[in-house]
């Protein structure tokens, strides 16, 4: 057994079959075979290793007469390999004595030996070991077929163990298969975790590497509250996270009761809970979680699912779905937030340095001018089926956020002219994610209807810390000191100008927050649909002068591990349940 510590990004606890991706997609199926059939696996095996000697003998002759003899030769190392006695007595004797799938003991064999070389730190012992993954992934494929496994549908439930997921790879996973997944990169802001959250999905980013260490069909446990992967757990483990599980389903049987009451402090004051979306399918969720309205819709997962740009219609079905259920109830549409982890294919820029600092956001959209009329036309389309608003990410100049006002007017005199309806008052804000934008607040203020903090940026640009990053993930700390001025700053000027502020970041859905933010003066929060039940556990349990007095102290602290111990002996104070998942 090993346990790993990584990121917690999605709560929830996971167990079952790993399924290791990586850009081969390989599986193993099946991990043992019968007594009856070892013979033939033997013989299975010595097939394969002579078509992958094959194949490498056929590389090695391309190779060398491209690029010279001394190229051709690392596959004549290759080959050395693959015919080595050694490791061929130690495949028959797994499937022979263990009844290992020649699969299973191809995997399991090759894997020990490279994680040998990987720990010899030098050039070439690293070479080494990417040389038996090669030899690796050669005979599986032989072995299993050319079949690239399809994550879209899968056959069984399994644990993904990949190296790295996208945030559209994520939103494409088997929902009905995937039971969590664990990745070696990745932060804990960054989309993929978020994408994680809003499907359900325990996950934990970050690990390191760590998928030499086990192979697919093994078990795994993911841990995503407590953000830790246990590698071939043992029995002991695998009870008590069954029973966490129990635990973990009776609290949310508890707090399905909370649904229809609302997120009142005990003193009297509402707390508006909205829910951050995706994709128009979460709507579901939103009603089962007593969502108020949409606080945030991320359009840009439109063009993420999808390998070309979406044209007017499909923006327009998306939002007209959201907006028509969602009835009365607030939605707020967010423009496109293409850009940094969230590339679209067309639009990618390869190579480009710095992407989080690039053009991304508002300014990807004002630079292409009919994409981001488009969108418009179909969110003011919508506007006449609900109580829809529109708001731009990213805003970081006034000259941006006015611009973008009059593409929304050049649109909204198109549609008059075509007689198409919309609301002429659609209620315009922004997204609060760069310090520039705090300090400059109270102009931006004088143009827009309504703000929302995005705290997921807003992190990354005060602490200059990568969202993604996971070399740098601890210094991601939504509870750093310089944080929380730059909230505290940014609700005060809302509340100066009398304008609706709303949080829509990861952190206000995080519960050792929620007596912070309500505090500094929050009265609307907008959070993952999953996260809905839990905030308002903590609204309902609570006055908001005794939330005044912790954001009162959490303030004064100097740095973010204080800021955090103290908030989380808060939260065990008036919730003891949820602060053992915090
Ligand atoms: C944020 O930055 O806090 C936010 C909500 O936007 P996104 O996570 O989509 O960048
Ligand atoms: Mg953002």
């Amino acid at each position: 057994m090993q346990i790993l510590q990584g990121l917690a990004v999605s709560s929830g606890v996971a167990f079952g079959e790993a399924l290791i991706v990586d850009n081969e997609g390989v599986r193993i199926p099946n991990r043992f075979v019968s007594r009856e059939v070892v013979e033939d696996e033997i013989e299975q095996l010595e097939k394969a290793i002579v078509a992958a000697s094959h194949e490498i003998e056929a590389n090695r002759e391309t190779v060398s007469a491209q690029l010279g003899e001394q190229y051709g030769a690392i596959f004549s190392a290759h080959l050395q390999m693959l015919h080595d006695q050694q490791l061929r007595d130690q495949l028959n004797t797994l499937i022979r004595d263990k009844h290992f799938s020649p699969a299973y003991a191809v995997s399991q064999t090759l894997r020990r030996y490279a994680k040998v070389f990987q720990s010899l730190d030098s050039g070439s012992h690293q070479e080494l070991a990417s040389d038996i993954f090669d030899i690796e992934k050669r005979l599986l494929r032989q072995l299993l077929g050319h079949r690239r496994e399809d994550l879209t549908h899968l056959s069984s439930p399994v644990i993904i163990l990949a190296h790295e997921l996208t945030p559209s790879e994520t939103a494409d996973l088997d929902r009905q298969k995937v039971l969590g997944f664990a990745t070696e990169m990745g932060g804990a802001g960054g989309h993929t975790a978020i994408v994680a959250e809003a499907l359900e999905l325990p996950a934990v980013v970050g690990l390191g590497r760590f998928m030499l260490d086990i192979s697919s069909g093994e078990m795994v446990i993911i841990d995503g509250d407590h953000g830790q992967i246990i590698l071939q757990p043992d029995e002991e483990t695998i009870a008590r996270y069954r029973h966490e599980l129990q635990q973990h389903r009776s609290l949310e049987v508890r707090l399905r009761e909370l649904r229809d009451l609302p997120a009142e402090t005990i003193d009297g004051s509402s707390v508006e809970l909205l829910a951050n979306i995706e994709f128009p399918h979460e709507i579901s969720a939103c009603a089962t979680r007593g969502a108020e309205g949409i606080g945030l819709y991320r359009t840009e997962f439109l063009y993420l699912s999808s390998d070309k740009e979406p044209d007017e219609e499909i923006h327009y079905q998306a939002y007209a779905e959201v907006a028509r259920a969602m009835g009365d109830k607030p939605v707020t549409i967010r423009t496109v937030d293409l850009g940094a982890d969230k590339m679209f294919g067309p639009m990618h820029h390869d190579g480009m340095q710095n992407p989080e600092l690039g053009l991304r956001s508002i300014r990807l959209s004002l630079r292409n001018l009919p994409l981001f009329r488009t969108q418009l036309r179909a969110v003011l389309r919508a506007s006449a089926l609900g109580n829809v608003s529109v708001m731009f990410p990213l805003v970081t100049t006034l000259q941006e956020v006015r611009q973008g006002k009059m593409v929304i007017a050049d649109v909204m005199e198109d549609l008059e002219e075509e007689g198409i309806s919309f609301n002429r008052n659609i209620p315009i804000g922004i997204m609060v994610e760069v310090p520039a934008t705090v300090i400059m607040l109270d102009a931006f203020l004088n143009e827009v209807d309504f703000i929302s903090v995005g705290t997921n940026d807003l992190i990354q640009y005060a602490l200059a810390v990568d969202r993604t990053n996971k070399e740098v993930a601890s210094l991601y700390d939504a509870g750093d000191p310089a944080v929380l001025r730059l909230i505290q700053m940014a609700v005060r000027s809302a509340q100066r100008a009398q304008r609706p502020v709303t949080m829509c970041g990861q952190m206000s859905g995080a519960t050792p927050y929620t007596m912070l933010l309500v505090g500094l003066g929050f009265r609307s929060l907008s959070v993952a649909p999953s996260a809905i039940p839990e905030i308002k556990k903590i609204c309902r349990s609570v006055t908001v002068a005794q939330c005044e007095a912790v954001a009162e102290h959490a303030l004064r602290f100097e740095n973010a591990t204080d800021v955090n111990h103290f908030l989380k002996a808060e939260l065990r104070n008036v919730a003891p349940e949820l602060a053992a998942y915090a």
